[in-house]
């Protein structure tokens, strides 16, 4: 009876280890979660067939610990840079834009003196 209670406790502890691996695994993934907002992420899409999406790589993940571990992947760190660049070229396009509508009226008034 002795041996039968040794073995079951043994048993027992690698079947608590296990849980306590998985229960690290869990916490770290909501510590990722609280710490990485998901909602402030401006790539992360729910889509509507319940998995989720990468708006900057558009790659597919079936839950918001595969995106996030995506997130910190290569393929996502590079885009990501190049998304940077890519928006720090569009940021002077409003005062581009404001140009173009002054030339426009410098035009009309160009014309305006050849007609005269
Ligand atoms: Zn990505």
């Amino acid at each position: 009876m002795d041996r039968e209670w040794g073995s079951k406790l043994g048993s027992g502890d690698a079947a608590s280890a296990q849980n306590e691996a998985i229960d690290r695994r869990e916490r770290l993934c909501r510590l990722a979660l609280e710490t990485i907002d998901l909602a402030k992420d401006p790539y992360f899409m729910r889509n509507p067939f319940s998995s989720y999406e990468c708006k900057l790589c558009l790659t597919l993940h079936n839950n918001e610990g595969n995106y996030l571990a995506h997130t910190q992947g290569k393929w996502h760190q590079t885009n990501l840079a190049k998304g940077a660049t890519r928006e720090a070229k569009e940021a002077p396009a409003q005062p581009y834009k404001q140009k173009v509508t002054l030339r426009k009226s410098v035009k009309i008034g160009r014309a305006g003196g050849l007609m005269e």
